[in-house]
């Protein structure tokens, strides 16, 4: 158990420099932690309680937000912020036995999206009636997966890795025109995969979902707990079953193109506040060994 706080406390270290402002330390007990985001991005909350401070509930912008406190005192959270943002900062405030505290002052700041243009079968644009049904459908059965509430404590204790190995076709946020008729952004990001590479899943978890979408095509979604999923979309063939616990790195099932695509890639989706994320920024603050941070 040790073992994993360390490395819990080690990856957050490495984490939290890279969504904070410069200069900013958060090692006294009760400084709340300076944190910018932009759109779709995730961040890492790190606030050290005061002593014999009990937590009771994490707000941040209006969001009740899951944490877990580490061996070391600090409360940790994975944050995000929309796509759509409103760019309006933000307080994580703290219900705590001794009042409430402001954990983090949240910075939104611009960023702009590439645009995409794309040819798809127009039957996959404008829905039939069926069709129409059944993705609605699958957006109730969806919200239900997300209702049964993430786990409570993280599943894992390493840092996210990419669910492929291959270039990235289309980044997190791209705003896409089909066909010159809908508009829509793109909330995941797209691996260049060829039909038939294995995928695997970018951290320990549990799986919560597996299925044939009409968008996604063949999809698992994967729980890491503390509000943390992962999606995988357009698979050719899913190897794993609901409730299955998931190690960082196995193989899930492979690449394909199943569901409203326009050739074979994997799709992969971050969910954090219950918003749909750029899984980059997870995983861009350190390399998958953790020894070395990339970007930023
Ligand atoms: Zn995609």
């Amino acid at each position: 158990m040790s073992g994993i706080h360390r490395a819990w406390m080690a990856w957050m270290a490495i984490a939290v420099c890279a969504a904070m402002n410069p200069g900013h330390s958060a090692s006294d007990a009760g400084i709340p932690a300076e944190i910018s985001l932009t759109p779709g991005q995730i961040a890492v909350l790190r606030y050290k309680l005061p002593a014999g401070t009990v937590p009771s509930a994490l707000r941040c912008g209006g969001k009740d937000v899951q944490y877990f406190i580490g061996e070391d005192g600090y409360l940790n959270a994975f944050i995000s912020e929309p796509c759509g943002s409103r760019h309006v900062p933000y307080a994580c405030r703290l219900q705590t036995s001794k009042g409430e505290r402001v954990a983090a002052k949240v910075a939104i700041e611009k960023k702009d999206f590439p645009r995409a243009f794309l040819k798809v079968d127009p039957s996959k644009v404008t829905l039939s009636k069926k069709d129409a049904a059944r993705a609605a459908r699958e957006r109730k059965i969806i919200a239900a997966v997300y209702q049964e509430g993430s786990a409570a404590t993280p599943y894992f204790d390493q840092p996210f890795i990419f669910p492929v190995e291959a270039k990235v076709g289309s980044p997190y946020g791209v705003r896409r025109i089909f066909n010159k008729q809908q508009k829509s952004q793109h909330l995941g990001v797209d691996f260049a995969a060829g039909e038939g590479t294995p995928v695997q899943s970018s951290n320990r978890g549990k799986v919560v979902f597996t299925g044939d979408l009409f968008y996604a095509g063949n999809t698992v979604i994967i729980d890491h707990g503390v509000g943390v999923y992962t999606i995988y979309a357009h698979l050719s063939k899913i190897d794993v079953k609901r409730s299955d616990v998931v190690e960082k790195g196995e193989v899930i099932g492979f690449s394909g193109k199943t569901g409203r695509v326009t050739g074979p890639h994997v799709h992969w989706g971050v969910r954090v506040m219950g918003e749909l994320c750029d899984g980059q920024s997870l995983v861009r603050a350190y390399s998958s060994t953790g020894l070395k941070m990339e970007g930023q």
